[in-house]
């Protein structure tokens, strides 16, 4: 039986960094991922000769967050990102650019002067709750939100925001999350609340290439004492005296002193024995589900660099036309966009059904289908662990000894990728506590 210092059990994003950083820290790892192909949500494709990704992505945080400090110490290899340009929203036919601050929420007109007014109260009543150290850790949006008169259209835009940010609805989306969002994460608070009042911050970035290169530039730094199995599930992870022994697989049985489990949390009980109160956490974990429609266009519907949000369509929609960023991930002359939108809880999608969203597209693009030369769909899960203010987030340290994760439902953090990045930094610190790397 072979032994490694580390097993990462499953290769999305979450485990690759995780593989990655260990090898660059000397350990000899062993990454295994059931599926044929690494990336799990963070990849790309060709439909017809258009590379679409696994859902439309943007990376928050680039500057000064998680992703960049990760590159910064492992990647040998890094990608090239473009600036996602604005956020637009689309009302009565026309684009507004998303307001990020209190002034330009006084102009936003597409809201009455009441919403107006409502919003920029529930703004500074969030601010001064934030200023004054009040403990904001249960509050929910909605907290803040009913104390005003808001229009319906005011009110589904915010909880419209709120699903595509967390997954959730605005009665259960931590209002700390707005906080955090399109800010940077470093800034000490006083410049946070600076932001709101008056700069906003919005830069948000796309890899060239589509997200696939992410997990490109992440495989082109993997050192040799990374090892890489795909097409082998880990169907357990033992365990023996309290502390990890190694993982077995629908192929063989492996040695390690410390496995990272990088798969969802809710099937953890299913690998390994965990104490039965502490695994019940994971059982009613709520997790968002997306269908994303891609549109390959013969004619460019958007000419602004940047997404959309729609709010006022019959299902809300995020759009990204991902080749306005990057004109090779569409044939020349035409147009790739993406539509996301949020399924209902047990929601079925069926050839059938996909028909109803493109009539959601028509209801701002009319005339769109003549257009249509490449459609394709993709039904996915987004996030682990939605933001929800109930859910359970793991932490890296998992009840077993030699036994941790990372992933989406660990860290409560920002969102995706981004999330994914901070639960290894967070792996990479219990570790070295753990005496387990030695970082000079
Ligand atoms: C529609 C959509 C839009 C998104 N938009 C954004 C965005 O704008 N910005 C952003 O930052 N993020 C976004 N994301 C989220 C981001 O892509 C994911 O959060 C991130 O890629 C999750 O990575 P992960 O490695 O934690 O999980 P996953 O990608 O789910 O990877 C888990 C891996 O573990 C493997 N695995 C599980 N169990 C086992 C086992 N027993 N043995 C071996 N292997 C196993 C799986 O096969 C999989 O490959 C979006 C995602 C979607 C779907």
């Amino acid at each position: 039986m072979k032994n490694y210092d580390t097993i990462i059990v499953g290769c999305g994003i979450s485990g690759l960094l995780a593989g990655l950083a260990l090898a660059k820290e000397g350990k000899r790892v062993l990454m295994l991922e059931k599926e044929d192909e690494v990336g799990g949500v963070c990849r790309s494709y060709d439909i017809s000769g258009f590379t679409v990704d696994t859902g439309p992505h943007l990376i928050t945080g680039l500057e000064d967050g998680p992703i960049q400090e990760l590159m910064d110490r492992y990647f040998d290899v890094v990608p090239t990102f473009v600036e996602n340009g604005e956020y637009f929203v689309r009302f009565d036919n026309s684009i507004y650019s998303f307001p990020w601050t209190v002034p330009e929420w006084l102009a936003f007109h597409p809201f009455s002067f009441d919403d107006r007014l409502n919003i920029v109260r529930t703004l500074l009543d969030l601010l001064a709750d934030y200023a004054s150290n009040k403990s904001l850790d249960k509050k929910t949006v909605s907290d803040y939100v009913v104390k005003y008169d808001f229009s319906r259209r005011a009110l589904r835009f915010i909880d419209c925001i709120c699903l595509f940010l967390t997954g959730v609805g605005m009665g259960e989306t931590p209002v700390l999350r707005i906080i955090s969002s399109g800010r940077s994460k470093k800034k000490p608070k006083a410049e946070k609340i600076k932001d709101f009042l008056v700069e906003g911050g919005k830069t948000h970035y796309y890899p060239r290439g589509g997200i696939q290169s992410i997990v490109n530039a992440l495989m082109q730094s993997l050192p040799k004492n990374a090892e890489l199995h795909t097409g082998e599930k880990v169907t357990k992870i033992t365990v023996s005296g309290g502390c990890v022994s190694g993982v077995v697989t629908d192929k063989a049985e492996y040695r390690a002193k410390a496995v990272v489990y990088a798969g969802p949390n809710t099937r953890l009980p299913s690998v390994v024995e965990l104490p039965e109160e502490y695994a019940q956490k994971f059982k009613d974990l709520k997790r968002a589900r997306t269908l994303t429609l891609w549109l390959g266009l013969d004619k460019r519907y958007f000419e602004e660099v940047g997404s959309e949000i729609w709010t006022e369509t019959s299902r809300p929609c995020w759009v990204i036309p991902t080749s306005n960023f990057n004109s090779a991930l569409a044939p020349k002359g035409e147009q790739l966009a993406g539509f996301g939108f949020l399924l209902a809880e047990g929601e079925r999608v069926t050839g059938d059904s996909i028909e109803e969203y493109i009539k959601v597209v028509e209801e701002e693009l009319p005339g769109i289908r003549k257009h249509v030369k490449m459609m394709h769909y993709q039904v996915m899960m987004p996030e682990q662990a939605a933001n929800a203010k109930n859910n359970f987030f793991s932490g890296v340290k998992l009840p077993v000894t030699g036994l941790y994760a990372v992933g989406t439902d660990v860290d409560r953090r920002s969102m995706g990728i981004t999330r994914a990045a901070y639960s290894v930094i967070s792996l990479i610190n219990a570790l070295e506590q753990d005496g387990f790397v030695v970082r000079e």
